[in-house]
């Protein structure tokens, strides 16, 4: 959806609300399975346009561990900034219309055409950024079982040379160890991490 902001682009100090409610976003990098919503704040401050406010909606996501698509909910904040100039209609003209200046970016494009803005853009590029690196489907998720594949939050699949096995009984030894002595140095987590 594009956003027509010449009213706010041409008063200085105004500010304008716009409640969000657009359809899911899918493109390469996101799949969302819910509207995008939120608010949406637009202030003039004379020197910037202001974006503020927030997004909300769920996008599909594998889980970094057992593979399985999950609904992740993914929230942003928005805090933008763009500098404004002035830029006169003509020579020796009065009235000067307004324009957004943005940083050109190769991969992002710009938002602004003139004083409308491509809000699905801003959306795109606001909700990438809060998708997590690694996503879980579960903090627990118990992952794949190394050496046969089984889903092992379904059930243990019985392979005993597991690297799950060895971590544990890795785990199993430090907390013994922590108990019978309290004082000892950090020892290094490296046989908990997967
Ligand atoms: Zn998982
Ligand atoms: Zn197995």
């Amino acid at each position: 959806m594009r956003l027509d902001l010449s009213e706010v682009l041409s008063t200085v100090g105004m500010r304008i609300s716009c409640p969000v409610e657009e359809p899911p976003l899918v493109d390469e990098y996101l799949e969302c399975v819910a509207p995008v919503v939120g608010d949406l704040v637009f202030t003039n401050t004379g020197s910037a346009l202001l974006i503020g406010g927030s997004l909300a909606t769920e996008a599909l996501l594998s889980c970094a561990r057992c593979l399985r698509y999950y609904r992740q909910p993914l929230e942003v904040d928005i805090e933008e900034q763009f500098p404004l100039r002035a830029r006169p209609m003509g020579p020796g003209a009065r009235k000067a219309t307004v324009e957004v200046e943005e940083e050109e970016d190769a991969q992002t494009g710009s938002l602004f055409t003139g004083p409308v803005m491509d809000l699905t853009d801003l959306l795109r590029q606001s909700l990438t950024l809060v998708v997590p690196l690694r996503p879980l489907h579960d903090p627990d998720c118990a992952g794949l079982c190394m050496n046969c594949g089984a889903d092992l939050n379904e059930a243990a699949c019985g392979c005993d040379t597991g690297r799950e096995g060895r971590a544990l009984s890795g785990l199993g030894a430090l907390l013994e160890r922590g108990e019978q002595e309290p004082n000892r140095a950090p020892g290094k987590p490296d046989a908990l991490s997967q």
